[in-house]
Parts: C-alpha cells; sequence; structure tokens
C-alpha cells in the first residue's frame, strides 16, 4: 500500500469535502504526502496545506486542467504547481470561465428530455459555483430519483450521445503543459485508461500519438495507479511509462465518501518497472 495520494478532490471543484476534510481523511488513512487536485482552481491549496502542516503530512500544491485534445476532453494534473504564477491563474480562469453558459446548456437539453430544473437543482451542489460541472449535475439527477447514484448517472446522462451532453472547448494541451511548468510544476496525463471513444479505449495508436505530442509539449509522468484503473491497465500504463521515458504517479481522485471508485490511501504500489514522480520533487 501506498502512502502517496497525488490526485483527490474538495468541494472547491467537485468532491463533497472541504479541503481540511480531506486533508484529515487523508491522514486518518495513512497518507503520509498528499496533493490536493482540484478541477480548474486552486483557491484549496491554502486550507489543505496549513491543515496537513498540523498533522506534519507532506503537502504538494496540485491543479487537475481539463484539456481538449482532437475530440476528447483529457485531463492533465499539475503537482508542485505555484498558485501564485500569474499566467497559471489567468489560464485556470479562462477555462473556468465557460462552465456556467455549459451548465445552462446542459440543462436546457436535459429539459428537451423531460427533466426539468436541473441547473437550479446542480447549483446547491456546487459550494463553488464557477466550478459547476457534471458531478453536480449528477449529484442532482440522484437525489431527484432518476438514477440510483452518481456512477450510474453517467451511463444514461451527460456523456457523449446522451441527454444533458454539451459538447465544451478545454484548454489547449500546449496551454495546460506551459501553465503547470512555467510555474515549476510537473505535468501529468491523468487516467489515461479513461480517455474512451464510445465503449472502446482511444486505441493503441492514438495513445501512441497523444504521448508522443505530451512528450514533446514537456510534458513528464504518466498516472499509472488510479482509482480507475484496472489492475491490468496499471501493467498497460506502466509499459507505456517506461516506453515514453515518462515518471510514474499515482492517486485514488477521491471525491467524496461512497462516491468514489477507491477511497483515499488504499491504492496498490505501482509497478516495479516505474520510476516515481516523486523522484521528480525537489
Ligand atoms: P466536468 O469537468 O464538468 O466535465 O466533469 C467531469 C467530472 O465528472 C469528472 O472529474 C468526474 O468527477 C465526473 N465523472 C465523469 N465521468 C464519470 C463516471 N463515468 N463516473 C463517475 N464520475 C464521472
Ligand atoms: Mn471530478
Ligand atoms: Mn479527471
Ligand atoms: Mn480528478
Amino acid at each position: 500500500m501506498l502512502d502517496y495520494d497525488l490526485h483527490c478532490h474538495s468541494n472547491i471543484s467537485d468532491g463533497t469535502l472541504t479541503p481540511a476534510e480531506v486533508v484529515d481523511r487523508a491522514h486518518s488513512r495513512g497518507v503520509k504526502v498528499l496533493a490536493l487536485t482540484d478541477h480548474d482552481d486552486t483557491d484549496g491549496l491554502d486550507e489543505a496545506r496549513s491543515a496537513a502542516s498540523q498533522y506534519g503530512m507532506s503537502f504538494i500544491n496540485g491543479v487537475e486542467i481539463s484539456v481538449t485534445w482532437r475530440k476528447h476532453t483529457l485531463h492533465i494534473v499539475g503537482l508542485n504547481v505555484d498558485p501564485n504564477f500569474a499566467p497559471l491563474q489567468q489560464g485556470l480562469l479562462s477555462v473556468r470561465s465557460g462552465r456556467g453558459a455549459r451548465a445552462q446548456k446542459m440543462s436546457d437539453d436535459l429539459a428537451r428530455a423531460g427533466i426539468n430544473g436541473v441547473f437550479q437543482g446542480a447549483i446547491k451542489y456546487a459550494n463553488n459555483p464557477n466550478m459547476i460541472g457534471r458531478t453536480h449535475f449528477a449529484r442532482y439527477l440522484v437525489e431527484a430519483g432518476y438514477c440510483k447514484d452518481v456512477k450510474s448517472v453517467f451511463n444514461r446522462y451527460l456523456v457523449i450521445g446522451k441527454p444533458g451532453y454539451v459538447p465544451h472547448q478545454w484548454a489547449e494541451l500546449k496551454d495546460a503543459i506551459s501553465w503547470i511548468k512555467g510555474s515549476g510544476g510537473i505535468a501529468v496525463l491523468a487516467h489515461p485508461g479513461r480517455y474512451m471513444v464510445g465503449k472502446h479505449s482511444m486505441g493503441k495508436k492514438t495513445m501512441f500519438e497523444l504521448l508522443s505530442e505530451f512528450v514533446a509539449l514537456g510534458g513528464q509522468a504518466l498516472e499509472v495507479v488510479t482509482g480507475s484503473h484496472t489492475a491490468e491497465q496499471y501493467a498497460e500504463f506502466a509499459h507505456y511509462a517506461r516506453q515514453f521515458n515518462l515518471f510514474a504517479s499515482c492517486g485514488s481522485d477521491f471525491h467524496g465518501p461512497g462516491e468514489s471508485y477507491r477511497d483515499m490511501g488504499r491504492l496498490p504500489d505501482l509497478p516495479m518497472i516505474c520510476r516515481p514522480v516523486w523522484q521528480a520533487f525537489q
């Protein structure tokens, strides 16, 4: 079991716990080195860092940036970023700025499918209204009785081809990497096994092209162990990391008690062939 958890969310984005509560939970579950990686926002880092220092835990400043690459939405985690780096803050502001209008369109599309009032329902779940996203919609659709849990919402709604899906242009890959690197951070391609075309993974050829471009742009690590990967995918992406000379990262991608693929602090070790990303931290 690893005592590193380098990917998780607070209610600054789409988690359910405050940053201090996330740290508290990580500590009580044995995490020694924690990165908080909220989507497109770094506002939770100060609170989390001071909570971590009270427990004597190491804390890494993180963020998870939404990116559009070809027709795919990708998530790029930045580790060890400087949240005061102005181009990073300006970039994150620009990524967040489209979320309100997108959410309204998602709600309109659900209304066309006969499900009304979802924007008003979802915004109650968004502690940070600038960061309203699909998870908040999913929580409301569960509350309203359309699905039994958040995970099953994403089988019937909010994904391509289903009610509530709205295509969106996020950051450019090159920009997200340059904001992270410019701030002194390490760019990590998050949960590479989750990039699907319909029911299938993006395919070997596209993954090869993505990783080639990611490395050429300065990306340095691949998330090998994450809550949403299978054991086979740990091995698959450990090999990609080696092939592309990338460091390997690990994190639960925790969003809240009872809601995530995995709780914090309970991740298997990185495969032996991996070079852990923490070797790259100064
Ligand atoms: P957004 O940034 O608004 O597109 O929302 C993306 C978030 O939705 C992800 O970070 C996850 O928290 C959540 N999500 C997406 N797909 C799934 C899924 N299949 N199961 C559970 N949560 C998901
Ligand atoms: Mn999320
Ligand atoms: Mn993600
Ligand atoms: Mn995440």
